[in-house]
C-alpha cells in the first residue's frame, strides 16, 4: 500500500519528497511543469494496485473481456477525471492549496489527448469511462499518434493548421511496455503450396517489418477497483529488418505510420498510409489478444466465449481476415471452424450512411500491401457468394459483394464477418435496415440492432459543471451520480420557482465563465444576458453551419433595412475544425469569421448580435462551451447525422435543442416532448419524396424568396468582403450544384424556429422549466446505459467479480 495516500498530510509529505527527489532541488525551487509531472506519476502509481487487482480478478474468475478497436480515442484531459473517479480530488486539491498551489493550474498543464477527429473518437473515450465505471473488463486498442489532429488558429479570418504536439511534455498517464512488442509485416511475396495433407500453406517474405511497441494507460472507473487498459501502439524500426541501402527510407516509412491522425472521420480517400495504420494496430492488437488468451486457456477454441471485439466503424475491419489468418495459418484451424470463432467474437458498429464516407480500398493496393490478408478476403468473398446464391438471393449479389469494381468494400466485409451490426440511434438503424444495408438485413435479419449513443455524465455533467451538480444534489440527492436515470427525479421540481431561479443563476455563472474565456482569449465582450446560441462540431456541409450563419446574416441585413426591426440580444457561438483539404468547409469558416468581424464592429447592430468563433474545438473547449449554452444547434440535413453526441451534452446541461428530426435528436424530443424542444425543417420522408419527384430547384427558391436572395446576394455584393469571388464555392454549391443539403429549402422554417426560440426565452419561468425538463430527461443518454445494452445484447459481458 506504499503508493496510497489516505490523508492530506500523507499526500503533502510524499508529494514534496517526490518532487524534490525527482528534480534534485528543494520543492520551492521547482517549476509548475515539473510539479505537474510528479503529480501525474503519483496518481498513476496510486492506481497501480487497482490495475493489478483488476487483472488478477479477471484471470481468477476467467471473465470474458471486451476489446474496443478504434482508430480514434478523443480522450481530452484526464487529471480531473482520474482524481474524481478515484475519489481523491478534494484531498489533492486541499493538499496542493496548503502548498500554495492551485489544482486548476495543474489541470491547465495537461495537453488534450486529441487522438481523433470528433464524435466517433469521443464516443470511444466515453465508452472507456463507462466500461470501467460499470466494472466491465473492456479495453481500448488504438495507435499512439505522435501528433493529434491539428491545432486550429484563425488568421485573417481563415483556418490555419498548426501541429498538435500533445506529447511535447510527455504523457504522464502512459506506461511503456517494450517487452510486449511484436512485429507487423507489410508487402513482399507469398509462396503458396500444399502440404502432404493437401492443406494450404504459405511462406511469407515481407518487404517491410515494423516493430509495434505498446504504451498502456490505465482507465479508472468511478469509485471502484476496476481499472482497464487503453493500449496505444507506437511504431519503431526493427533492428533485423533493414534492407541494404534503404536505411533512411525505412526509418521514414516507419515514422510515418504513427505520425498523425488522419483528418476527417467521414470522407476518406484511399491513401496507402492510412491502410498501413489500419493493419498496424489491428495486427498488433490481435497478437496481444491471442497471446493473453493462450496464457489463460489451452487453445483458441473458446476465444468467442472469453473475448469480444467491437469494431468502431470499418477502420479496424481487417481484424476479421487477420484473425482468420492467425487461426488458419498459425494455429492450423480449418476454415469453417475458424470462421465460427471469428464471427462469434467480432461485432461491428456502423457510423454513417453517406455513400462517400463508406470505406473502400483499391484491390491492387490491398493485394500488394497485405498479400495474405487479401487472399483471405478473396476467400471470404467467394464463400459469401456461395451463401448468397444458396439462400436464393443471387439477384442482390451486386449490392452486397465485398470485392467489386476493383475495390474492397470494407462495410460489407464487416457485416459478413460479424455476429452483430449496430447503428447508433434509432433513426439511423432504421435507415440502415430499410435503405442503405437493406439487402444485408434481408440476408442476416437477426444481426442488425440499435445502440443509441451516449456520453459519460461524469465528465460532461459532474466534473465540467460542478455548479449544476451541486444544485442537483441539493434538489434530488446524489443517486444520479451512479444512476443517471435518477435525474428524472427532477421532474417533480420543474415547477418550483425557487429551483427555477437557482438554476438560472447557475446557468448565468456558466455563461460568465465562458464570457471570461472569450474575453481573455479573443478580446471580445459578450453580454451574458443575451441568448447563448451554440453550434460546435466538425465543419461539414451536412451539419449545415451554413444555415446557421445565413440566419445571422439575414438578421443583420433585415435590421439594416428595417430600423424598426430589432431582436432580443443574442450571441452566436461557433466552434469547428475543417479537414485541411475540405475547401468548401474552410470557406464557410471564413464566412463565419468575416460576418463576425463586420457585425461585432457595427455599433448599430452589436448590442443585438455578437458572433464568436472559438478556435480549436476540442474536448477542453467543449467542457466550457456546451454547459453555457441556452440553445443547442443540431441542424443537420435529416437522415445524414447518424446520432450526434454533442446534442446530448447540451441537453444534460439544460440547453434546448433547436434541431431537425435527425439522429438522436429524434430520441431527445421523444423524451422531453415537442413543447420542450424546437424542431423544424424537412424530415427524412420529405427529402425522400423530393428526391423521388426530382423536384428540388435551388434557383427557384432564390428567385422566389426575397430573404434567401438578400442573403445570397450579400455573398457577392461587398457586404462581408470586398472580393466578390470570396465565397464562390459556397455560391456554386448552393446554386450550381443544387444545394445538396437543402440549406435553402429549410431556410424559412429555420428562421421561424429561431423566432420561436426568441419568444420562449423571454418567458423566464417557462424557459427555466424547459431547461430543467431537458436535464431531467437526459439520464437516458448516459453512456452507462449504452454500454449496459452492448454488454447484455452484443458482448455477453458481466461485471468482474472482485473478492471482498
Ligand atoms: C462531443 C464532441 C464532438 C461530437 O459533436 P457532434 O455535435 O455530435 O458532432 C466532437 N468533438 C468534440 C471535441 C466533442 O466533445
Amino acid at each position: 500500500m506504499s503508493n496510497r495516500f489516505d490523508s492530506k498530510e500523507v499526500f503533502i509529505e510524499r508529494y514534496k519528497q517526490e518532487v524534490s527527489e525527482t528534480y534534485g532541488r528543494d520543492f520551492e525551487e521547482t517549476f509548475p511543469a515539473e510539479r505537474y509531472q510528479v503529480l501525474g506519476k503519483m496518481i498513476r502509481d496510486y492506481v497501480g494496485i487497482n490495475w493489478k487487482e483488476t487483472k488478477n480478478a479477471i484471470r481468477k474468475s476467467q471473465s470474458k473481456q471486451l476489446y474496443y478497436f478504434s482508430m480514434e480515442f478523443l480522450m481530452g484531459r484526464l487529471l480531473t477525471s482520474n482524481l474524481m473517479n478515484l475519489g481523491i480530488y478534494d484531498l489533492v486539491k486541499e493538499g496542493l492549496q496548503d502548498l500554495g498551489m492551485d489544482l486548476n493550474d495543474m489541470e491547465e498543464m495537461e495537453s488534450d489527448a486529441g487522438l481523433g477527429n470528433g464524435g466517433l473518437g469521443r464516443l470511444a473515450a466515453c465508452f472507456m469511462d463507462s466500461l470501467a465505471s460499470l466494472d466491465l473488463a473492456g479495453h481500448g486498442n488504438c495507435i499512439r499518434y505522435r501528433y493529434g489532429l491539428f491545432k486550429q488558429k484563425i488568421v485573417n479570418n481563415e483556418q490555419v493548421e498548426l501541429p498538435d504536439c500533445w506529447l511535447k511534455n510527455g504523457n504522464v498517464w502512459e506506461v511503456w511496455k517494450p517487452h510486449h512488442a511484436m512485429q507487423v509485416p507489410f508487402g513482399g511475396q507469398l509462396d503458396a503450396y500444399m502440404d502432404q495433407n493437401g492443406k494450404f500453406r504459405s511462406n511469407y517474405h515481407p518487404e517491410f517489418v515494423v516493430r509495434a511497441v505498446p504504451y498502456d494507460e490505465p482507465i479508472i472507473g468511478y469509485h471502484t477497483t476496476t481499472t482497464n487498459t487503453l493500449r496505444l501502439w507506437d511504431a519503431e524500426v526493427d533492428e533485423d529488418f533493414v534492407q541494404a541501402g534503404q536505411l533512411n527510407k525505412y526509418l521514414n516509412d516507419v515514422m510515418a505510420i504513427t505520425a498523425n491522425v488522419y483528418p476527417d472521420d467521414s470522407t476518406e480517400e484511399g491513401k496507402l498510409l492510412r491502410l498501413k495504420q489500419e493493419y498496424f494496430f489491428v495486427c498488433a492488437g490481435i497478437d496481444q489478444i491471442i497471446r493473453s488468451h493462450l496464457r489463460a486457456y489451452p487453445s483458441l477454441d473458446n476465444l468467442g466465449e472469453k473475448v469480444a471485439i467491437q469494431l468502431n466503424d470499418t477502420h479496424p475491419v481487417l481484424v476479421i481476415p487477420e484473425l482468420m489468418r492467425v487461426l488458419c495459418d498459425d494455429y492450423d484451424y480449418e476454415w469453417d471452424h475458424a470462421w465460427d470463432i471469428v464471427t462469434k467474437t467480432v461485432a461491428y458498429t456502423n457510423h454513417t450512411v453517406m455513400a462517400e464516407a463508406l470505406e473502400k480500398w483499391p484491390q491492387e493496393m490491398m493485394r500488394s500491401l497485405l498479400p495474405r490478408i487479401y487472399m483471405i478476403i478473396e476467400e471470404i468473398d467467394r464463400r459469401f457468394k456461395y451463401e448468397v446464391d444458396h439462400k436464393g438471393m443471387g439477384h442482390v449479389w451486386n449490392n452486397v459483394a465485398i470485392l467489386k469494381e476493383g475495390q474492397v468494400h470494407m462495410a460489407h466485409l464487416a457485416i459478413v464477418g460479424s455476429h452483430s451490426v449496430n447503428g447508433v440511434a434509432k433513426l439511423h438503424t432504421e435507415i440502415l435496415i430499410h435503405d442503405v444495408m437493406k439487402d444485408f438485413a434481408d440476408l442476416y435479419p437477426g444481426h442488425f440492432n440499435n445502440k443509441t449513443n451516449g456520453i459519460t455524465h461524469r465528465r460532461w455533467l459532474l466534473y465540467s459543471n460542478p455548479q449544476l451538480t451541486k444544485l442537483l444534489e441539493e434538489t434530488i440527492g446524489d443517486s444520479f451520480k451512479t444512476h443517471p436515470e435518477d435525474l428524472e427525479k427532477l421532474m417533480e421540481h420543474v415547477d418550483d420557482p425557487i429551483l427555477q431561479q437557482r438554476f438560472m443563476d447557475v446557468k448565468l455563472e456558466r455563461k460568465q465563465i465562458l464570457a471570461d474565456y472569450v474575453k481573455k482569449t479573443l478580446g471580445i465582450d459578450v453580454d451574458v444576458h443575451s441568448i447563448f446560441d451554440c453550434q460546435a462540431k466538425r465543419l461539414h456541409a451536412y451539419k449545415r453551419q451554413l444555415l446557421n450563419i445565413f440566419h445571422v446574416m439575414h438578421l443583420y441585413l433585415k435590421m439594416k433595412e428595417e430600423p424598426s426591426f430589432r431582436i432580443y440580444p443574442r450571441t452566436f457561438f461557433f466552434s469547428a475544425k475543417a479537414a485541411p483539404s475540405y475547401m468548401l468547409a474552410k470557406e464557410i469558416i471564413k464566412l463565419i469569421n468575416m460576418v463576425a468581424d463586420k457585425i461585432n464592429n457595427d455599433p448599430e447592430i452589436n448590442q443585438y448580435i455578437k458572433v464568436v468563433f472559438i478556435p480549436n474545438y476540442s474536448v477542453s473547449v467543449a467542457e466550457i462551451l456546451l454547459n453555457a449554452a441556452d440553445v443547442s444547434e443540431q441542424i443537420s440535413t435529416a437522415g445524414k447525422e447518424a446520432s450526434g453526441t454533442g446534442n446530448m451534452k447540451y441537453m444534460m446541461n439544460g440547453a434546448i435543442t433547436l434541431g431537425t428530426l435527425d439522429g438522436a435528436n429524434v430520441e431527445i424530443v421523444e423524451r422531453v416532448g415537442y413543447e420542450n424542444a424546437e424542431i423544424f425543417g424537412l424530415r427524412v420522408e420529405d427529402i425522400e419524396e423530393v428526391k423521388k419527384e426530382n423536384s428540388y430547384n435551388a434557383w427557384h427558391i432564390y428567385h422566389n424568396n426575397y430573404r434567401v436572395r438578400r442573403v445570397i446576394d450579400s455573398l457577392k455584393n461587398g457586404t462581408w468582403s470586398s472580393n466578390p469571388d470570396e465565397f464562390q464555392l459556397i455560391y456554386n454549391d448552393l446554386l450550381l450544384r443544387n444545394d445538396e443539403f437543402y440549406v435553402l429549402a429549410d431556410f424559412d422554417a429555420y428562421v421561424y424556429a429561431q423566432r420561436q426560440v426568441e419568444a420562449r426565452y423571454q418567458d423566464k419561468t417557462s424557459w427555466a422549466r424547459t431547461m430543467l425538463i431537458n436535464i431531467a430527461q437526459s439520464g437516458y443518454f448516459s453512456s452507462d446505459r449504452t454500454i449496459r445494452e452492448y454488454a447484455k445484447e452484443i458482448w455477453d459481458l458481466h461485471p468482474i467479480p472482485f473478492k471482498k
